[in-house]
């Protein structure tokens, strides 16, 4: 270890680092124990329908609760669980265990409740992933009507051709795909036109900064334009305020989410979210 840190011509790490990298190191492994000690659980988040005011549906949401760290942020170990390759077990218990919801709620409301769930670049790339898929929704009987992944936008673009191929695939089961966190990758328009898609769901940051300018404002009415050529739906996720609501009502945008609404919530809290009318 350098005496003087400063005296280096650059840190090559810092006691920041290294305490992040040491945290890594041990949410990794314990992780690995998570789902047989039944640490991970599934918040969901009510997605609003623009034309009526009714729930549209749930996202899933994973939390990891920590016996000593509390409630990790699916941003912290997410990404561990990718690098670790645990992503494809967890993210095959986030469905099934999503999927379930969906068929209880169904049975108690009497009616198809559709169900948003987060799937990670490797777990989609992953072989057998349609299979698993196909798997879950014949186990639990939920019909593939009901079930929308989420994909991030960096994902589709990173090898288009093989991706527009395992999308058609999803959708030939009946799945409706969507993109999240669209406008902050690097869609190529080009691909975007020849991808299966069925809802494009606008970044959390457009929506913050919409009102920070007229510019703002144009580039989430760019994307509502981009989403009807391509004959999209769109969601826009994190409303905050009844004021960006309003605005997104002008704009012509189908659905909203947010915690203007509501936070993530426990399937017991969410049940109650369901019949409720919220404009
Ligand atoms: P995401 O899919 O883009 O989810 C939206 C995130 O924004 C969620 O954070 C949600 O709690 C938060 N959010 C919702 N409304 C608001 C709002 O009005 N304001 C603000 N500030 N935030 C809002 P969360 O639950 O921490 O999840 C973060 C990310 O972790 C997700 O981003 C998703 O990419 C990933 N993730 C979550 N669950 C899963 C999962 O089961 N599997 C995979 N692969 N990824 C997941
Ligand atoms: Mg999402
Ligand atoms: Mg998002
Ligand atoms: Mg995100």
């Amino acid at each position: 270890f350098a005496k003087n840190q400063s005296e280096l011509p650059y840190a090559i790490f810092n006691n920041d680092m290294l305490a992040e990298n040491m945290l890594r190191l041990e949410l990794g492994s314990q992780l690995r124990h998570s789902l047989e000690r039944d640490e991970l659980t599934l918040l969901y988040q009510p997605m609003v329908q623009m034309c009526d005011g009714t729930t549209a549906g749930f996202e899933a949401l994973l939390r990891w609760e920590h016996p000593e760290h509390g409630t990790v942020s699916p941003n912290t170990f997410i990404p561990i669980a990718e690098s670790n390759g645990l992503i494809i077990e967890i993210g095959k218990w986030v469905l099934r265990k999503a999927c379930q919801q969906a068929m209880r709620w169904q049975a108690e409301f009497g009616r198809p409740i559709m169900i948003s769930v987060n799937v990670s670049v490797r777990q989609l790339s992953s072989t057998g992933f349609v299979e698993a898929v196909t798997e879950t929704l014949e186990a639990t009987k939920l019909q593939p009507e009901c079930l929308k992944l989420e994909v991030t936008e960096s994902f589709l673009m990173q090898d288009p051709e093989s991706t527009i191929e395992l999308l058609h695939q999803l959708r030939r089961i009946g799945l409706t795909i969507g993109i999240d966190d669209f406008g902050t990758g690097y869609s190529s328009l080009s691909y975007l036109h020849r991808m299966p898609l069925d809802i494009l769901k606008v970044d959390r940051s457009f929506v913050e900064s919409m009102f920070d300018s007229e510019k703002n404002a144009s580039l989430i009415r760019s994307i509502l334009a981009l989403a009807k050529s391509l004959e999209l739906n769109v969601v826009a996720e994190g409303v905050e305020t009844l004021a960006q609501l309003q605005r997104l009502q002008d704009l012509g945008c189908h659905f909203v989410q947010g915690f203007y609404f509501s936070q993530p919530v426990k399937p017991e809290c969410a049940s109650e979210l369901i019949d409720h009318r919220w404009l």
